[in-house]
């Protein structure tokens, strides 16, 4: 029986959601958080329906899953160690069917056990479409990770390969650039898992925070590549009014990934890649990268103010040399 929200009424609606939150935890006003003598960090991500996803290529326990990697990334990317919740915000018009919001529900939960973390409360609403806003709570570790951070000397590195969101959507839209170009089963699988279950990075920044050489200070530039790797590091180099310098070569390309322009600008603006993006003394940068089996050096900061080039060119990278592939695709 696929009743509405409308026909659940507000009273049911929470009764009902309140199954995903600690026993007790949605029945008040607020929430209380234990006290905690480390700062606390808190971001805030919205996801409209059309925009961040659609029933066409998003499960409603997609939609739930990704909502809470893209907060936990932006604290992974601040430097949270720990997550104690996040609040929810959901506006959806009564026709909305109460198994899809069952499905969001599910989803979020799914990834708040993975990676920590309960639902602290919320509010619902009616309203003209789809929306789900989420407020992330975590806790600051030993390094506050900052895009302001970077310093000319440092290597840039990255948690993982980058553009497989981007084509997992494809392949979920059975986007025509992709027909007949030859993918193998093991990029496809990788790329559609990375869309629909991308991973906050905790561990990988878990794993910096293990390895740094004690000779060195609490000084690190980061960010997360929610917008994609090259807005990542346009915001850390503009931030830190430093350049950077990226070796063609070294683009974090996945396993199998095809050759040519589409694919280069994919793994370089494709978004949704929710990897870290780091910059870091060199010493420091070596011992992550030794540890972790899936991150890339892909390039260094330079003093350059705001300009980033090809190492072997010295040609600037920016959106506008992103142009002449947009004469023949858009993003
Ligand atoms: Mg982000």
């Amino acid at each position: 029986m696929n009743e509405t929200l409308a026909e659940l009424g507000e009273s049911e609606l929470l009764r009902r959601l309140s199954r995903f939150a600690p026993p007790g935890q949605l029945n008040d006003d607020s929430a209380a958080l234990g006290s905690d003598s480390r700062p606390m960090l808190v971001n805030t991500d919205v996801l409209v329906d059309g925009i961040h996803f659609s029933d066409a290529s998003t499960k409603p326990s997609d939609v739930g899953w990704r909502a809470v990697a893209a907060n936990l990334s932006d604290l992974a990317a601040s430097g949270a160690i720990s997550v104690d919740g996040i609040t929810v915000a959901l506006v959806a018009p009564g026709d909305t069917p109460w198994s899809w919001v069952e499905g969001v529900y599910t989803g979020l939960k799914a990834a708040l056990d993975e990676y920590g973390g309960v639902i602290l409360g919320g509010d619902c609403s009616k309203g003209s479409e789809r929306l789900l806003s989420i407020t992330a709570l975590g806790r600051l570790g030993p390094l506050r990770l900052h895009r302001g951070e970077a310093r000319p000397g440092d290597i840039l590195v990255t948690s993982g390969p980058h553009g497989l969101s981007r084509l997992g959507l494809a392949i979920l839209q059975n986007d025509k650039a992709l027909h007949g170009i030859p993918l193998s089963d093991a990029l496809r699988t990788a790329a559609i898992n990375q869309h629909q279950r991308p991973i906050p990075r905790l561990a990988a920044l878990q794993d910096l925070l293990n390895c740094k050489p004690e000779s060195l200070p609490w000084r690190a530039g980061g960010t997360d590549s929610s917008d994609g790797l090259l807005a990542a590091i346009q915001g850390l180099c503009s931030s830190s009014g430093c350049g950077a310098s990226l070796d063609e070569a070294l683009l974090p390309r996945s396993k199998d990934w095809p050759t040519g322009d589409l694919w280069d600008r994919w793994c370089l603006a494709g978004g949704e890649d929710f990897e870290l993006v780091l910059s870091l003394p060199p010493a420091w940068a070596q011992r992550w990268l030794d540890r972790q089996p899936h991150s890339r050096h892909i390039g260094c900061i330079t003093a350059e103010h705001n300009m980033i080039r090809w190492q072997h060119s010295r040609q600037r990278i920016d959106s506008q040399g992103f142009d002449h592939f947009r004469t023949t695709q858009t993003l």
